[in-house]
């Protein structure tokens, strides 16, 4: 698996903030500068730094720092599924 990470293309990577209107979406609050922590390494950082990826059915947010899948959402016409199993915590502002 490790290949698999090393062999990651940084050309169909976009800013985090190019899936900014999706969380606003699910959360109906603005998301990227909210704070989230990586399961995977402990980097904490905000949703807008992390490496997006939507060339997929889906869209893959990746740990900046480590590279590892941290939220994965994908949407189909009646729902969205947000997979957040590499993410410690999301936090939310009130
Ligand atoms: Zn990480």
């Amino acid at each position: 698996m490790e290949e698999t990470v090393n062999d990651m293309n940084r050309e169909l990577m976009l800013d985090a903030n190019a899936v900014a209107g999706v969380f606003q979406e699910i959360f109906g609050v603005e998301m990227t500068a909210a704070p989230t922590e990586c399961a995977h390494c402990g980097n904490e950082a905000e949703i807008g730094t992390l490496l997006a990826f939507t060339q997929g059915p889906g869209i893959v947010l990746r740990c900046s720092t480590c590279e590892q899948v941290m939220l994965r959402i994908t949407q189909t016409p009646n729902a969205i599924y947000l997979d957040a199993r590499g993410a410690v915590y999301l936090r939310l502002a009130r």
